[in-house]
């Protein structure tokens, strides 16, 4: 199935990706092209296209991704030197895998 969307295959651990983090909403694993010396991304096992998909039911699993992305900062070391939490939204914002994740950048010398 060429056109199956990856970040499913991951959530559903049908791929060699590492995961760092698995719970009952979502995985996280490293970035394969690093932005930053951390950069992780944290990604829903329900498939949402992105930000403009994301619906008042799913209010618990966007708590959910920051409390998580607060926990992996403070695994990485990188929670008091700070961190960036991004969402690309569509084309236009920069998004190239059409299943919603947000990106966890951090640990620059500053
Ligand atoms: P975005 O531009 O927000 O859609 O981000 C997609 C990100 O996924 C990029 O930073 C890619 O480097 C990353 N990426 C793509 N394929 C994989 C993969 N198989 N494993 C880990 N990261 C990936
Ligand atoms: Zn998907």
């Amino acid at each position: 199935m060429p056109d199956e969307c990856i970040f499913c295959r991951i959530a559903q651990g049908r791929s060699e990706t590492e995961i760092l983090y698995d719970d009952d909403m979502l995985v996280v694993f490293a970035d394969i092209r690093p932005h930053a010396p951390v950069h992780l991304l944290l990604v829903p096992k329900k498939h949402i296209r992105s930000v403009n998909e994301v619906s008042e039911e799913d209010g618990p699993l966007i708590a959910r991704l920051i409390e998580t992305a607060r926990e992996m900062a403070r695994r990485q070391g990188i929670d008091r030197s700070g961190y960036k939490l991004l969402f690309n939204v569509e084309s236009g914002g920069g998004q190239v895998i059409f299943h919603l994740h947000l990106h966890l950048l951090g640990g620059w010398k500053r």
